[in-house]
């Protein structure tokens, strides 16, 4: 595989897998510069969106597509906002500028309010990754990984993308927005996902003699 199309126009996500899967001898493209149009994002489960992902950036490029659906679930929230993280807080009202910032402040805000009586703060991000060698692919690599944690009242730290500023992990006593990108993608829930997919792309060594 000498190209893939990454499926997303998210820009926080576009530099995570950029930045993961940078070891390995293949061209990745955003799928914007390739003028594929965001898909619709229909289903209720991770899995079933990030195939939809790919299969249209496939489809579109002829191009082997990734897709990552990924999203945070709070457990006091029976899961919320899973599969709706990126725009828990709805769209913005029409013509308001901001952009992905803006939203992400939004659903940060409305996540809170959700949680201001709640004790319970565990969460944990989950991370599908899908990758369709070519838009019909019958047997597309999926790979999936969480990462846990505790939403903080707080927001805390500039870096990363989304509810990475809420996102605390206890052990390190940092949200992931206090990672630096490197720490981040090593142990999130996109970072072991990719990990996994990488080690499934990386040619196999060539295989010893028996011995006799
Ligand atoms: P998707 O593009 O439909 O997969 O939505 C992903 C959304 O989940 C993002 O827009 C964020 O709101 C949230 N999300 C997923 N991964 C992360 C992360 O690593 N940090 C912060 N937020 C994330």
């Amino acid at each position: 595989m000498k190209k893939i199309v990454i499926a997303s126009d998210n820009l926080g996500k576009l530099t995570e897998i950029g930045a993961i899967l940078a070891p390995l001898d293949i061209e990745i493209v955003a799928q914007s510069t390739l003028g594929v149009p965001a898909a619709d994002e229909p289903h209720f489960t991770f899995i079933e969106n990030a195939l939809a992902k790919a299969r249209h950036a496939s489809r579109h490029t002829g191009l082997p597509a990734l897709a990552d659906d990924s999203g945070i679930c709070v457990d006091a929230l029976n899961g919320a906002p899973g599969v709706h993280s990126a725009r828990f807080a709805g769209d913005p009202p029409a013509g308001a500028a901001g952009g992905r910032n803006n939203q992400d402040e939004r659903n940060n805000r409305r996540l809170l309010e959700l949680l201001a009586n709640e004790t319970n703060c565990k969460a944990h991000y989950y991370c599908v990754i899908v990758l369709t060698r070519h838009a019909d692919d019958p047997q597309p690599m999926i790979c999936e990984a969480e990462w846990h944690g505790e939403i903080v009242k707080t927001p805390r730290g500039s870096g990363g993308f989304g509810y990475d500023p809420l996102f605390l992990l206890p052990e390190l006593r940092r949200t992931a927005a206090e990672l630096t990108p490197e720490h981040k993608n090593r142990i999130s829930h996109r970072g072991q996902a990719l990990a996994a997919l990488a080690a499934r792309l990386r040619p196999a060594p060539p295989a010893r003699p028996a011995r006799r």
